[in-house]
């Protein structure tokens, strides 16, 4: 069984509530911060641990925290991007609603570090009964003598507030999310300047993904460098893991970031194998925005080495062999399911979620969403597929914000990896919609040999 940090507690019943959580040995590390240590020595503990950014881009957590301004008399905010909305990805949902005061404590810790003493929790509005959950805790915790005025006699304050989104997955790019929360429409910010340096009223921010302010509590119970010992080279620690599609066993699981990709699909601790006897035919590691890989692809790198559940093993061999650990959603395709249906979902979903600002984003997407709709529908050209290239190349990188390269990298890892099919789809249009899913070509991944 691998090692728990985040998820240790999960099994206990009403670890919900704070008496339970803290009988089990919550708020020590919060205990541990603000009465023994000073705020450096907690980000000291944060940079040992090498922990990166769980919401997608994996930028070291303790780096980020160090960037951010301290101007004299301009407060600093801590923002906890509870946004979560990438397709696939659940895990913040499953922290939220059943440890809330695991993320409570890990906000207490982190806004000590930063010298905030305000702090927003910005959950995305489909998480409707979330706020409530997080409310209480906060309530409770505050009871207690955890949130308030001069925290445990240390001269710290610290409030935290929840706010919700309206439904928009642009709000999780964090300046999106700072416009939101001072009452405007979602819009990217232009950067620089950073949110560090004028992020919430124009005032020094850090804005991160409730996993990663989570994973602030363990760090301090166990130490930085006992959590830097867990994992491989600069992916240390413990991740959160939403596997869902073709598996039998769907779930949040909390891997250590030590494991391969084969272990993590076919061991009963995990997903538990594909469904039905079928055949693997592709996955999608890390959200809808990561580039998606085919089963030969998978299990073994471009060098040949075993592909692991790490930052650096998925995306190795870059772009062209490669994928990302993103959000963290785990998305296994069997031999059934059509890449281009997949691929079309995905750009309807970024057509409809562009704020629309930038002309490439606002406009590329619709017409890959276009063009995708006709292949789908048999009535596409083959002159479409390179059409398709062209445009989300012309994407990628032109675009103020992060969604345009999300938007762009799932039709252009299809085309790169599923080519064939989408050339069938439109050489077999009937068949295709007859069928409702595309080519079975690939075979168990472990009997293929990975092409040079
Ligand atoms: Fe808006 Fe898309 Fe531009 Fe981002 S890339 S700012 S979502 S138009």
């Amino acid at each position: 069984m691998g090692r728990k940090l985040l998820l240790d507690k999960a099994h206990i019943p009403g670890i919900r509530y704070y008496d339970t959580y803290k009988g089990n040995g919550g708020y020590a590390a919060a205990e541990k911060a603000l009465k023994g240590m000073t705020p450096d020595q907690v980000l000291d503990e944060v940079k040992k641990s090498g922990l990166r950014g769980r919401g997608g881009a994996g930028f070291p957590t303790g780096m980020k925290w160090s960037f951010i301004a301290k101007p004299e008399g301009v407060p600093r905010y801590l923002v906890c991007n509870a946004d979560e909305s990438e397709p696939g990805t659940f895990k913040d949902r499953y922290l939220m609603e059943f440890i809330p005061h695991a993320l409570i404590e890990g906000l207490i810790i982190s806004s000590y570090t930063l010298g905030a003493n305000t702090c927003y929790i910005y959950i995305r509005g489909e998480y409707a009964w979330i706020p409530e959950i997080l409310e209480e805790a906060i309530a409770d915790a505050k009871k207690n003598g955890w949130l308030g005025k001069n925290i445990l006699g240390s001269g710290f304050d610290l409030e935290i507030y929840v706010q919700r989104g309206a439904g928009a997955y642009i709000c999780g790019e964090e300046t999106a999310l700072i416009e939101s929360l001072e009452g405007k429409r979602g819009n990217p910010r232009i950067k620089p300047p950073f949110p560090a340096v004028k992020g919430l009223w124009q005032s020094p921010t850090v804005v991160n993904n409730v996993e990663t302010l989570a994973a602030v509590v363990p760090i301090l119970n166990i130490g930085g460098e006992e959590y830097a010992k867990i994992g491989i080279g600069k992916s240390t620690g413990t991740k959160l893991i939403s596997a869902c599609g073709n598996i039998n066993k769907p779930g949040v699981y909390e891997i250590e970031m030590n494991i391969s990709v084969e272990e993590f699909i076919y061991s009963e601790e995990y997903c538990g194998g594909i469904p039905n006897g079928k055949r693997l035919k592709a996955c999608i590691p890390g959200g809808s925005s990561v580039p998606i890989l085919p089963a030969n692809l998978l299990f073994k790198t471009a060098k040949g080495e075993t592909r692991m559940m790490t930052y650096e093993s998925l995306a190795d061999g870059g772009f062209l062999t490669g994928t990302a650990m993103g959000s963290g959603g785990f998305i296994v395709l069997d031999e059934d399911q059509c890449i281009v249906k997949n691929t079309l979902t995905f750009a309807r979903f970024y057509r409809h979620e562009s704020c629309g600002q930038c002309s490439p984003c606002r406009e590329g997407t619709g017409w890959m969403e276009k063009l995708l709709k006709n292949i789908d529908s048999g009535r596409g050209k083959m002159s479409d597929i390179d059409l398709l290239w062209d445009i989300q190349r012309k994407i990628e990188g032109n675009t103020i914000c992060p969604l345009g390269d999300a938007a762009a990298w799932p039709v252009a890892a299809a085309i790169r990896h599923f080519r064939d099919e989408f050339e069938w789809h439109i050489t077999h249009p009937e068949e295709a919609q007859a069928r409702n899913y595309g080519l079975a070509h690939y075979a168990d991944p472990r009997e293929i040999a990975v092409p040079a």
